[in-house]
């Protein structure tokens, strides 16, 4: 690091000293970046980093909702918008008891970079609340969607700042919110990705964080002289960018062998049966234990870290942050794991990173393999706009060239500025960064 990053870095600690998630993304993005600012002694006269590290605005608000009981129930939620240099603000709505600022501020930070990953032009944010949707009725739902709305909905517009799902956050909850959105405002827009098809959702818009995470790995993989197809893959998570990778991944010739959730994971040596997942956890929205008691030859065990113990030849951690740490990194490189991409955000901590990097693992940051998921956000804003609905093909192939372009750009600027042409981490932050900060010096100091 360098002194002007170190000093930036410093002032984020002192005064950020509780938000762990937040200051641990900001270091990894702080150390990758740091070799620009050499090349580009003019940022750090315009104050550039110091301006970049700071959300724009962050929002607080209560969420006060009645639960079935009659009880009133109140929840907090959030909004950060980050970074509106190069487009609307545009990230995820995340709904689990776990959130709180500094995962929202990580997020958001991370979401910067990937959104100027995209080559499309959307700015980055992120928002949610400590709502917990496990356990609720529909009802329940519905009430805290419409609640949560109702602060949201002044903050927020088709060409301000567009929500979208994350953890928590499918095509029920996003149908209540828009529901509630356009009773407020009256007015048919673009402001949420992720809708239903009926009602302006983009086909291949559920497929596309999942499916984009493949083609990078894809990408990736047969860039090292490697192949996708025959090898032997873990996918942990069972949500919805879990349940797409697993489906692409296999659908490329590859044997997914076991999946998870945050209680624990299942083994099954024939190859994941992708439809009982998908009946388990997208229809009944059960537990992935389930799994074990429908499909012979597999096997349940307790505690989401041991998937990690697995053999296998590539990894794809789609869960959460952090579900990935040194522990779990060693087991992978012993038993011989090759590549590992990140269809969560941070799924894997500092530590694990740099063992991946250190012992020559093919590693995919999360902020650009799973991308794709926000990218076909914006096709579906774009769709929107224009008051047309693209098919399935031409979405997921615009989703396939957006993806070998992030990948080419993480490349490239791996090439320029890494310490080794493979460390993607520092290509996808560089590349990421150097668009938004263009931008930024463009528009002066704001
Ligand atoms: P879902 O809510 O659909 O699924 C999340 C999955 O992760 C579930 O299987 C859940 O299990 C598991 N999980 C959640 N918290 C934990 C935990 N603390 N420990 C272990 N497992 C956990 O979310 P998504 O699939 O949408 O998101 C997964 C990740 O991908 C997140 O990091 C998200 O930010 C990221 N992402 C999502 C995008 C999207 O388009 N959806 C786009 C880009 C990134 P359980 O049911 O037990 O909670």
């Amino acid at each position: 690091m360098n002194a002007y990053t170190s000093r930036v870095l410093e002032g984020l600690k002192a005064r950020n000293a509780n938000e762990s998630e937040y200051l641990q993304a900001a270091t990894e993005i702080m150390e990758s970046i740091a070799p620009v600012f050499d090349k580009h002694p003019e940022y750090e006269k315009a104050g550039l980093l110091e301006r970049f590290v700071e959300p724009e605005r962050v929002i607080i608000f209560r969420v006060p909702w009645v639960d079935d009981q009659g009880n009133i129930q109140v929840n907090r939620g959030y909004r950060v918008q980050y970074n509106s240099a190069i487009g609307p603000y545009k990230g995820g709505i995340r709904l689990h008891p776990s959130v709180n600022l500094s995962i929202l501020k990580f997020l958001g930070f991370e979401q910067v970079l990937k959104n100027s990953l995209t080559g499309l032009p959307i700015g980055g944010g992120k928002g949610g609340s400590d709502f917990d949707p496990k356990g609720k009725s529909d009802n329940e739902i519905m009430a805290f969607c419409q609640s949560f709305m109702t602060e949201l909905f002044r903050h927020i517009g088709a060409d301000t700042d567009v929500p979208a799902g994350d953890i928590g956050t499918g095509a029920r909850e996003i149908g209540y919110m828009y529901g509630q959105y356009k009773r407020i405002k009256g007015i048919y827009e673009g402001v949420l990705t992720g809708k239903g098809l009926t009602y302006g959702g983009s086909l291949a818009r559920k497929q596309a964080t999942g499916y984009g995470l493949c083609y990078f790995v894809k990408n990736m993989v047969e860039a090292n002289g490697k192949t996708v197809a025959g090898k032997t893959v873990l996918v942990s998570g069972s949500g919805n960018v879990a349940i797409y990778a697993c489906e692409k991944i296999t659908e490329m010739g590859a044997k997914v062998v076991a999946m998870s959730d945050s209680n624990g994971y299942i083994y099954d040596p024939n190859g994941i049966n992708l439809d009982v997942v998908k009946q388990i956890k997208e229809v009944e929205r059960g537990r992935i234990k389930e799994y074990a008691a429908r499909v012979a030859g597999s096997e349940y065990h307790e505690g989401c870290r041991g998937i990690w113990t697995i053999k296998c030849d590539i990894a794809l951690p789609c869960a959460t942050q952090n579900e990935l740490d040194a522990d779990g990194a060693k087991a992978l490189i012993a038993n011989g794991c090759f590549a590992v991409g990140e269809g969560a955000n941070m799924p894997s901590t500092l530590e694990a990173t740099n063992l991946f990097l250190q012992n020559d693992v093919l590693f995919a940051p999360g902020k650009a393999a799973n991308a794709g998921g926000v990218a076909t956000s914006a096709l579906e804003m774009s769709q929107n706009s224009m008051r047309l609905s693209w098919s399935f093909e031409e979405v997921d192939e615009k989703l396939k060239g957006i993806m070998a372009g992030i990948f080419g750009k993480c490349a490239e600027a791996a090439a320029i500025y890494g310490d080794k042409p493979t460390n993607y981490v520092i290509g996808a932050n560089i590349a990421g960064f150097l668009k938004v900060a263009d931008a930024m010096m463009a528009q002066g100091c704001v």
